[in-house]
């Protein structure tokens, strides 16, 4: 498979190199965490930190972007769930 056909993105959690199929993005705007909605800066997060890295999902994204998200155990669940109807 070509690079082009299969392009690589960075998680911003754990810093992993994927296929960028196999990644979910985002973006926030205004201070808020959104599906990306193809204008503005956007982010990867791979399926193993939104199922198994969730404190550092959090701490990481609260730092980075300065939100203010709540440490729920599910919210990678959640994250999952904003992506796929967004
Ligand atoms: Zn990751």
């Amino acid at each position: 498979m070509s690079e082009k056909n299969n392009p690589v993105r960075m998680c911003v959690i754990c810093k992993s190199r994927l296929s960028q199929k196999s990644l979910y993005r985002f973006q926030v705007k205004d201070g808020v965490l959104k599906p990306f909605c193809k204008s503005g800066r956007s982010f990867y997060i791979c399926k193993v930190c939104l199922d198994e890295n969730q404190q550092k999902l959090i701490r990481v994204l609260n730092n980075k972007y300065n939100l203010n998200l709540p440490y729920v155990p599910t919210y990678g669940e959640t994250l999952k769930e904003i992506s796929l109807n967004g």
